[in-house]
């Protein structure tokens, strides 16, 4: 790992939300020169707030970067980024979609930096917002193995658990899978739960009984009491995200021409839920919309 992008290296982290604060602020923490960028006014104060640099236009915090970490809405979002940063690259700089993006839109362009000589990878990254401030997420990691050794101790400082998956977009492929499965298995738990209380069982017992039994996942472990029966419902992931997350798994299936049932009410799912509690709702908070489409 001779070559290895090491601190206090330059690195840009673009897109200031629940987790490029959290994880550019463990960048820093490495010793990493780390310059924020978000198109908001508020994202970027709050970077500044943990001790972070701020640029206050896209030029102006790549132009330094050895590596460009994204941390953006979707692949839409990170390509119309890309577009923007690219005249301001430094030579040799190593871009990261840490996003939740699409991968065939990865795949895409992927191939239109490497024609272009970029080096680009993607490792989207699980956890949450909880383990991205103590810097243990979960990245899988897609793309040339020669890339992801020279920015392997970036990722070690913002993760536990480092997986190299394959080719590039192959991380964005598992995470979206990764995500459709927990979101299925929070529908399913949620709508036991509303089915056990209404019949009169206890919702803090049946969480109980579902972690000592072969129902347990990790909406039962760790979101049932900790914030859906406590109904504090902010554990900093948005339903909105969730709902795009589903719908890229089922889309890959789709592309791939494999029939994904599930998949395919899951994403109607999460899309009505995200369109009816609005964008500021958090994922947890589908059981709401459980309830409501109860009482049509
Ligand atoms: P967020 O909405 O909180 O933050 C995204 C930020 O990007 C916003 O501050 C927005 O202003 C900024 N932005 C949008 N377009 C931009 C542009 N062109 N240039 C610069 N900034 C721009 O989202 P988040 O929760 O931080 O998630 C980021 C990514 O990580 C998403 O793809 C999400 O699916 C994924 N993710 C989130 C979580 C979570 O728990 N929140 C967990 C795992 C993965």
């Amino acid at each position: 790992m001779s070559n290895a992008i090491v601190p206090p290296a330059p690195v840009a982290v673009i897109g200031l939300g629940n987790m490029g604060v959290p994880m550019g602020a463990c960048l820093i923490k490495a010793g990493y020169a780390v310059t924020g960028f978000d198109l908001l006014e508020s994202a970027r104060q709050k970077f500044a707030a943990t001790g972070g640099c701020v640029a206050n236009d896209m030029a102006t915090a790549v132009t330094a970067a050895d590596v460009v970490i994204m941390l953006l809405p979707n692949g839409k979002v990170v390509r119309e980024a890309v577009s923007a940063m690219r005249p301001h690259l430094r030579s040799g700089a190593v871009l990261i979609d840490m996003s939740s993006s699409d991968p065939i839109g990865t795949r895409a362009l992927g191939a239109e930096l490497s024609a272009a000589g970029t080096a680009f990878i993607d490792a989207p990254v699980s956890g949450g917002v909880r383990r991205a401030v103590t810097g243990t997420l979960a990245v899988m990691v897609g793309g040339e193995g020669a890339i992801i050794d020279r920015v392997e101790p970036l990722l070690a400082a913002m993760g536990s658990s480092i997986f190299r998956t394959g080719a590039l977009g192959s991380g964005h492929a598992m995470k979206a899978l990764n995500n459709y499965v927990s979101a299925a298995g929070l529908v399913a738990a949620v709508e036991a739960l509303q089915v056990g209380r209404k019949f009169g069982l206890d919702p803090a017992l049946m969480t109980d009984i579902l972690n000592a039994s072969s129902g347990r996942n990790n909406t039962t472990e760790l979101k049932l009491k900790q914030f859906i029966i406590s109904e504090t419902f902010d554990d900093g992931f948005p339903l909105r995200l969730m709902a795009k997350d589903v719908r890229t798994a089922d889309e890959l299936a789709q592309a791939l021409g494999i029939a994904t049932p599930l998949a395919d009410l899951c994403t109607g799912l999460w899309e009505a839920a995200a369109r009816e509690l609005g964008e500021k709702a958090n994922h947890t908070e589908v059981i709401r919309y459980l309830e409501r489409i109860r009482e049509l």
